[in-house]
């Protein structure tokens, strides 16, 4: 069998992930092959000893820090194998860019996609802006080979029958973009999509591609207050496709509506002039077009949403490119700079709720007192709210707040994570989400497929 890894100082490496949580592991494997993969999980599980799967480790919910045992790194499985193929380990944005050399586009698109493995986006079921058009990661795979934590190699794609043996529970997730439990699976691909490395090590897939559209239209829209923002949110959404349904002929159509609120563009004031000082909130627009660049529907849809249309900032160019850049990006720069001055950790969430409960969410998040900036995919309902707590007394109440939080999101019909996953750090609420019925139903799934619980112990439920 491939010799493990057993350096401390090389180890060391992989102990965390972006939740800033740390574990401990005894060794530490790098397989070339799905076979080695299968071979190492054989063995553990001949052992009873916890494998933890570990990519790129930007998950914010400790999903790959190991809690002992042995780690399984997919960092030598990273080859593109054609422009449908590719390994689990390959590095997302790198395979997204060989696709759109040769006029293709995988759709998927978290923030982190130039940081994250391709086989972790499909394990947990990744999205980002584009997903308002798209939906998640999910619908453009069409296969993968899966190692069981048996060590059993298999191919899944959705005529694979789920073992008859492993009790998916049947459960409605809310109707919201969600990554939040077992997916209710009629078939093993879909089981394996969004399982969180708890189910099966995803060595290789093969992806589904849209046609790369010939142009896209950016644009930063400001707004003078919340009521206006919104219901240019539901005229931009107004017909249009969403989440892999086509859309209304004529509809605006956009590919991705993201918010920033006023906090947001205090940060983005400070670093770059182009914010008009009336502006109480702003959307960030794409849209894919194939001739013209359709600036002139938006144009009307913005002057009589009542925005505020001088300050709008369009990017048909490089420099119009380099100007939303600037904008954009000052946010999330802005709240990490502040984050190091006030030496706590943020608290951001990750919770959809359904249209219809949008505005009570934000009232929700408006009312939080304490220094917070709010930002991200209004046009799913999936917004970060993210708290900035100065003292350790505030970042206990701002846990508070998150939970409360949490627990209103589901109350509205919406899932305690959009997008993170559960990892290990949302389990509690994930449980409050789902009733003790579907989540003993979730335990009995995993005790089926891992009856050692072997593989990402710790990470959805429990351990056993
Ligand atoms: C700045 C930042 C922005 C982010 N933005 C987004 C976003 O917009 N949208 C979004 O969805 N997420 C986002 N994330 C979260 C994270 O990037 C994603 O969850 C991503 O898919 C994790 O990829 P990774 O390669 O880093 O996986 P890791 O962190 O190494 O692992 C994540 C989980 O997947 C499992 N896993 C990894 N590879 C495999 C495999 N081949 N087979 C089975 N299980 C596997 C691991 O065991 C672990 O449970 C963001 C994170 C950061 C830090």
């Amino acid at each position: 069998m491939l010799p493990p890894i057993t350096d401390p100082a090389v180890i060391e490496g992989y102990l965390g992930d972006a939740s800033n949580t740390r574990g401990h592991a005894e060794a530490l494997y790098r397989p070339r092959t799905a076979e080695e993969v299968a071979e190492v999980l054989a063995a553990a599980q001949a052992r009873a000893v916890p494998v933890t799967v570990t990519a790129r480790r930007t998950s914010t919910t400790g999903a790959s820090v190991p809690d002992g045992g042995w780690l399984l790194s997919m960092e030598r499985l990273d080859a593109v194998l054609d422009l449908e193929h590719a390994q689990g380990g390959v590095l997302l944005g790198e395979y997204q860019a060989q696709v759109e050399r040769q006029g293709r586009l995988f759709p998927p698109d978290p923030t982190s996609r130039q940081e994250c493995s391709l086989g972790a986006a499909i394990a947990c079921n990744a999205s980002g802006a584009r997903s308002f058009k798209y939906g998640p990661t999910r619908p453009w795979v069409q296969a993968v080979q899966v190692v069981l934590p048996t060590g059993e190699l298999l191919h899944a794609d959705r005529a694979s029958p789920v073992p008859a043996a492993w009790p998916v529970p049947r459960w409605a997730e809310p109707g919201v973009k969600t990554a939040a439990g077992y997916y209710p699976a009629d078939n093993l691909l879909d089981l394996m999509i969004g399982q969180e490395g708890t189910l099966g090590v995803l060595t290789a897939a093969h992806l589904r591609l849209a046609p790369l559209p010939a142009g896209v239209l950016s644009l930063i829209a400001f707004f003078p207050d919340l009521e206006r923002t919104l219901s240019f949110v539901d005229r931009a959404r107004d017909g249009a496709g969403r989440r892999g349904r086509p859309g209304r002929p004529g509809a605006l159509s956009p590919c991705a509506i993201e918010y920033y609120d006023h906090h947001a563009l205090d940060l983005v004031r400070a670093r770059v002039p182009d914010v008009p000082p009336q502006a109480h909130a702003a959307l960030f627009i794409e849209v894919e077009h194939e001739g013209e660049a359709p600036l002139e529907p938006w144009w009307e849809a913005l002057v009589e949403g009542q925005a505020l249309v001088d300050a709008t900032i369009v990017a048909e160019d490089e420099a119009g490119r380099a100007r939303l850049h600037a904008v954009r990006h000052a946010v999330p720069a802005g709240v990490n700079e502040q984050v190091v001055r006030n030496g706590m950790p943020k608290v951001g969430t990750d919770f959809a709720v359904p249209d219809a409960a949008l505005a009570e969410i934000m009232a929700a998040y408006d009312a939080v007192d304490m220094d917070k900036v709010c930002f991200g995919h209004i046009g799913d309902n999936h917004l970060h709210l993210n708290l900035l707590p100065t003292t350790a007394a505030e970042l206990a109440r701002a846990r508070e707040i998150y939970r409360e939080l949490a627990l209103h999101a589901v109350a509205l019909g919406g899932t305690v994570s959009a997008e993170h996953g559960i990892g290990k750090l949302k389990r509690g609420l994930l449980a409050e989400m789902v009733g003790p019925q579907v989540l003993s139903g979730f335990r009995a799934l995993k005790q089926a497929v891992d009856p050692a619980w072997i593989l990402g112990r710790g990470n959805v439920v429990a351990g056993p």
